[in-house]
């Protein structure tokens, strides 16, 4: 039983204002495995405090002075990548295979923004005028709790590459795998205030941030429905908001598809970390006259999989972070079948022998028409919905008849169709032919999936303001 009784402001770990316990829950087991006192609206604001002071003189430290701060970062994270990625099994089940990726993604980030940071040219001329690219101020950065640590490394590598400060407001169900990315952050010797950590609720830290008259910019990732909310509520003080949201993604298999290769890719798209991924292709579009083939071969990819406890490496389908989220799921389950979908494996309950924690059978839904809720909303759990379609045009009509435009996948034996066909789709990112992440490509959202962009270049220019000096010696 861990208790996290510290939150970290002005370069140490201090003892919060914040009285209130929360519960840290291991999914697996829905047993107690430890608590964190929260913070309150008193510690946000010595958190912004802080962050405001340090501003003064970190948005004055030259490139190079980042670059190494970025290189420190990124071994003291890369030190303890094991116990993080163990800590993300036990706090919310993520599978190994994903909880080892996630953290290796987590201590890259810094060295990726190193590298973007090198070529990056602050200042420029443009017209008849000298550019100046100059760093926001105070950023708050909000992250969920389905990749706590990766989402915390990113945001902060992007933030200090721009010269900002920042409050960090991580999940409150995270709070172990935050714990160890702070003693990572604290160990790599940054200026007090440049960095601060204030675990809590988001409707009391989370929403002290976002009306603070003193922060710049927030960087939010999470649902679409905080995500609003913040957005009109930092609409007050104008703050710069970058939003990235939920997603309902399609994937889209041409008629020329490999399937022995497509339909084990798809399954993974739509159950990566258990089904709790933005990104996940929970829509998979089929030709109609492969619909049959498609089904053996899904049904055949789903029963390959391990259901079970991540401590387990063979597992690839843990639990769902919550029982709150089980129901959830459950309830969605239970509405694919009242709308008329066809169960084609999966459904209600627990997985025989693994009642106690909150596991949900993999499930595949066909004959998926669009329009259905479990074909429009984001379940957050594994639940792929198949959609025949008849000709290429109205399967990218489908794909893009969502409120959401994340990521979609194509798949085809042409790479120059699939490249016509992900042309056509909008989402911010289209995967042809695999399930990769490249982190100099800016990532984010079109529609309601949000807004702004994270990752490489793009991520950078989101927490800089551009100024224009015009004039010149005479
Ligand atoms: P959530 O929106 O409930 O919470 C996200 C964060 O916001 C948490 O830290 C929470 O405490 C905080 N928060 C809650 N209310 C707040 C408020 N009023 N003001 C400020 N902060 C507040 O989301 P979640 O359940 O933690 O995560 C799952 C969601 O995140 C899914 O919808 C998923 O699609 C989305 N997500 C998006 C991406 C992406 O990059 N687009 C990545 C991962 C997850």
């Amino acid at each position: 039983m861990k208790h996290i009784k510290q939150i970290y402001i002005n370069g140490q770990f201090a003892t919060p204002h914040g009285q209130e316990l929360f519960s840290l829950i291991n999914p697996s087991t829905n047993q107690l495995i430890g608590e964190v006192t929260l913070g309150n609206e008193q510690d946000t604001q010595d958190a912004v405090a802080a962050a405001k002071k340090a501003f003064k003189t970190f948005s004055k430290t030259s490139k190079e002075q980042r670059i190494a701060y970025l290189q420190r970062l990124h071994q003291a994270v890369s030190a303890r990548t094991g116990e993080i990625a163990a800590t993300m099994i036990e706090e919310y089940g993520a599978s190994q295979q994903f909880a080892t990726m996630s953290v290796r993604y987590a201590a890259e980030s810094f060295l990726q923004m190193a590298n973007v940071l090198r070529d990056f040219e602050f200042q420029r001329d443009i017209g008849r005028s000298r550019l100046s690219l100059e760093p926001l101020g105070v950023a708050a950065l909000i992250t969920p709790w389905n990749a706590n640590a990766s989402f915390i490394c990113n945001k902060l590598a992007t933030a200090i590459a721009a010269g900002c400060t920042v409050v960090i407001k991580p999940s409150e169900m995270s709070a172990l795998q935050t714990q160890l990315v702070a003693e990572c952050l604290h160990e790599a010797g940054l200026p007090a205030g440049v960095f601060n950590i204030v675990n809590g609720r988001g409707d009391v830290v989370g929403a002290e941030l976002t009306r603070h008259p003193d922060i710049a910019k927030i960087s939010f990732t999470g649902s679409t429905l905080v995500g609003k909310g913040i957005a009109r509520d930092a609409a007050a003080s104008l703050k710069r908001v970058t939003l990235e949201l939920g997603g309902k993604s399609p994937n889209i298999l041409l008629d020329d598809a490999d399937l022995a290769t497509a339909i084990p890719m798809a399954v993974m798209a739509a159950y990566m970390n258990n089904g709790q991924a933005c990104i996940a292709g929970t829509r998979l579009l089929v030709p109609e006259h492969k619909l049959e083939e498609v089904k053996t071969l899904v049904k055949k990819a789903v029963a390959g999989i391990k259901v079970g406890n991540p401590a387990d490496a063979e597992v690839g389908l843990g639990p769902l972070v919550s029982v709150k989220q089980y129901e959830r799921v459950q309830s969605y389950i239970r509405l694919g079948i009242e709308e008329g979908a066809e169960l084609l494996t999966g459904g209600e309950g627990h997985p025989a022998g693994l009642e106690a924690g909150n596991f949900v059978k993999p499930t595949v839904f066909v004959n998926v028409k669009p329009g259905m809720r479990i074909e429009k909303e984001e379940i957050f759990g594994p639940v792929l919905s198949i959609i025949s379609y008849r000709t290429e045009e109205e399967a990218v009509e489908i794909a893009n008849d969502t409120d959401y435009g994340l990521q979609a996948y194509v798949s085809s034996a042409d790479y120059d169709r699939a490249s016509r066909i992900a042309a056509q789709i909008v989402a911010g990112r289209v995967l042809i032919n695999c399930l990769d992440h490249d982190p100099a490509a800016p990532f984010g959202g079109f529609k309601q999936s949000g807004m702004g962009r994270e990752y490489g270049v793009y991520g950078l220019e989101e927490y800089l303001e551009p100024k224009a000096f015009i004039g010149s010696k005479k």
